[in-house]
């Protein structure tokens, strides 16, 4: 018998964090502003603990290198993506992410670039993003943020609860205050900021700016991704899928809202899931298991197929093929 790995989230304080992660989804979380939730996450940085089955007590990363089983034998090195909870109590920075190569080049070996994107689970009235810029060319985007020109430079997106907000890998943006997102990205913590808006942190320091790496990662001139959103009913679900390859080769993302029961089978050699609302069972194998707000989990390779039952609103995410 082969059960849904389920895990147990790493919590990251950050300056720009909240308390949303325990008041709005029950975790026990730690003192401070806690700025992130790592729910699925094998990054050096923050690996989950495996907290059920025969890879109970390993962490994601481990159980990649000896327990390929559960994954399809895949080929990469690393466990290829990470699903992230942010609670925007204040404006993060300015930033953007360098692609695979850059990374691997400028960073260490074998760190991802990072391709990412946001299902917004809740977003205060009025509120809005920072996405793209208004620079023609590398010397003008140089110019302006050696200037600090960033009102002319940045360029402001409106976002609402319910939005995705795809964010390829040279994409300058920033998630503003009073924002709460389900974030799938790339396995990668490298990021360059731009603009900190002059903070300082607990230790009464500015935090670090990356502005050459900036100025050589990102997009000129900008580019908007051309999403196809589409939804589709199956069973008792409304599943509606976000991006998918060819724009995002390294994941998909879909929306499941159910009221009932959704009986599906395997897209990719893995599959996660994280419960943003309502509660439920996933049965697989002959086994239930009870899911809820919060719950995250991947799906192995040795589940051919699965039953969600209940009333839930879920965010799933594939890896993208191996190359
Ligand atoms: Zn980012």
């Amino acid at each position: 018998m082969t059960e849904p790995i389920f895990l147990e989230p790493v919590f990251h304080e950050k300056i720009w964090g909240g308390r949303k992660l325990e008041t709005e989804f029950g975790y026990k979380i730690p003192d401070g502003k806690i700025g992130e939730l790592w729910a699925i996450s094998a990054h050096p940085n923050g690996p989950d603990v495996i907290a059920n089955g025969p890879l109970k007590g390993k962490t994601l990363d481990v159980a990649w290198k000896e327990d390929q089983d559960y994954f399809g034998h895949q080929k990469a090195k690393v466990f290829p993506l990470l699903t992230k909870i942010l609670d925007a109590n204040d404006s993060l920075s300015v930033q953007v992410h360098p692609d695979d190569a850059y990374a691997a080049a400028h960073e260490r070996p074998g760190e991802l670039g990072k391709t990412e994107c946001w299902y917004v689970i809740s977003a205060e009235p009025g509120s809005y993003l920072i996405y793209g810029h208004h620079a023609k060319t590398r010397e003008e985007l140089a110019d302006m943020i050696h200037k600090g020109e960033w009102d002319k430079l940045l360029r402001k997106v409106p976002v609402k609860t319910g939005d995705f907000v795809y964010v390829p890998s040279g994409t300058i943006h920033a998630l503003n205050k009073g924002i709460m997102v389900l974030e799938t990205q790339q396995s990668s913590d490298t990021t360059y900021r731009l603009y900190d808006y002059d903070r300082v942190g607990k230790d009464g320091k500015k935090r670090e700016l990356h502005l050459q790496q900036s100025i050589d990662t990102t997009t000129v001139p900008s580019q908007d991704p051309k999403l196809n959103i589409t939804s589709e009913q199956k069973d008792d679900a409304t599943i509606t899928t976000f991006v998918t390859a060819p724009l995002s080769k390294f994941f998909s993302v879909y929306k499941i809202d159910l009221d009932g029961k959704l009986t599906q089978t395997p897209t990719a050699p893995y599959t996660l899931v994280s419960v943003l609302d309502g509660e439920g069972t996933i049965e697989a194998d002959g086994q239930s298991y009870p899911i809820k707000k919060g719950t995250h989990f991947i799906i192995p390779n040795q589940i051919k197929s699965w039953t969600f039952t209940g009333k839930m609103m879920m965010i799933t995410s594939t890896p993208g093929e191996e190359e």
